[in-house]
């Protein structure tokens, strides 16, 4: 008998996480030059990192010999969201956020419900957790949430909705989160993962985090990795009720976040010309790529966020004959779909072109 048997059935049952192609395997695989490479596939701000972070970044290099401090960057996150340092929670990342809350929550015997075209990350945090994952079918690519209250169980512990949604890109208004909320047991925890926040219209936009106090049952995740440019750098963030939060931070390792995120993160708040521009070049570019698609004759799922999903028809095949010409996407669950993350005016160009020619070449 092999080791990996001794394993339990619900891990050896985890599928991994397949995440966007890196442009370093890429070129080994075609022999490209890395630097002809356009990666469009991971929702990263093709800017980089803020300027701002990048300088503290650089001076919190001399301190990495010590183990990190997260009171500075918990007490700022904690001001700028009028909540109690006691409601915060920092993670590598907020996939990490999602981890601590499926193991905080679930365990053998229990559900979590999730929506179908939803990110993949849910049903592994659920599965690694021991617990069940309940996949509700998608309404127009989006969040059924009406079906997804009705598909709670006695059994059910946790409820995970993504807004705007990865990878369809798809929005629930806040209205109809807030009606969710209302709707759904207050003995059922609901993650509300807000990964795309800063790249919502100022007239979609709301702060959620005020409902935590009508909603104990409520927890937010957001992250230092799309609009921010942190991605490298590992670095996301809970807030929800302080007994939630502590729950987290009891089964979190202490040094979850590095010294380099922590300071790059914290300076990251203050960028406020980045993410205004960041923001703005993503409108741009959305538009530039919505409209060669609909040039190209292709359907698209209309976007909140930083990536689009559009319907290539064959999408293994035109993914293949894209990579071949050093443009990297993403290839989705939805059928016939590939999702492209918003670029540069340069590199959505390079992306058309590509594309025109995989579809018609
Ligand atoms: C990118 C993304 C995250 C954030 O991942 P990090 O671990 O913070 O890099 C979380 N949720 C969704 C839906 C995402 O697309």
């Amino acid at each position: 008998m092999s080791i990996a048997q001794q394993a339990p059935p619900h891990i050896r049952a985890i599928s991994a996480y397949v995440p966007g192609k890196p442009i370093t395997e890429l070129a080994r695989e075609f022999d490209l030059d890395p630097a002809s490479i356009v990666k469009l596939a991971s929702n990263e701000n093709p800017r980089g990192m803020s300027p701002l972070a990048g300088a503290a970044v650089e001076e919190a290099l001399g301190g990495v010999g010590l183990y990190p401090d997260q009171f500075e960057l918990v007490a700022k996150l904690a001001e700028n969201l009028g909540v109690g340092r006691d409601q915060i929670v920092l993670g590598s990342g907020s996939n990490d956020i999602l981890d601590l809350t499926a193991r905080a929550f679930l365990q053998a015997g229990c559900s979590a419900v999730s929506a179908q075209y939803a990110f993949p990350i849910y049903p592994i945090a659920t599965l690694t957790a021991g617990g069940e994952n309940i996949v509700v079918p998608a309404k127009h690519y989006g969040h059924d949430l009406e079906a997804m209250r009705a598909a709670i169980r006695s059994d059910t512990r946790l409820i995970w909705i993504a807004n705007p949604n990865n990878p369809t890109g798809t929005f629930l208004s806040y209205a109809e989160v807030h009606r969710f909320m209302e709707a759904v047991p207050s003995d059922v925890l609901v993650m509300l993962d807000e990964a795309y926040n800063e790249y919502l219209a100022p007239a979609d936009r709301a702060e959620s985090v005020v409902w935590i106090k009508e909603f104990p049952n409520l927890i937010i995740a957001r992250t230092f990795s799309k609009v921010y440019g942190l991605a490298g750098l590992r670095v996301g963030f809970g807030v929800a009720s302080a007994e939630v939060a502590d729950l987290l931070n009891r089964i979190r390792m202490p040094f979850n976040v590095n010294n380099l995120a922590l300071a790059g993160a914290y300076a990251a708040l203050d960028d406020h010309r980045f993410l205004a521009e960041s923001y703005d070049i993503n409108r741009q570019g959305m538009e530039q790529l919505v409209a060669g698609c609909k040039r190209l004759g292709l359907e698209h799922i209309p976007s909140h966020a930083n990536f689009v999903a559009v319907n290539v028809g064959d999408a293994q095949g035109i993914n293949q004959k894209l990579l071949r010409q050093g443009v990297i996407v993403r290839p989705v669950s939805m059928p016939g779909f590939l999702r492209v993350t918003i670029g540069l005016p340069h590199e959505n160009t390079r992306f058309l072109d590509a594309l025109e020619k995989a579809l018609h070449g």
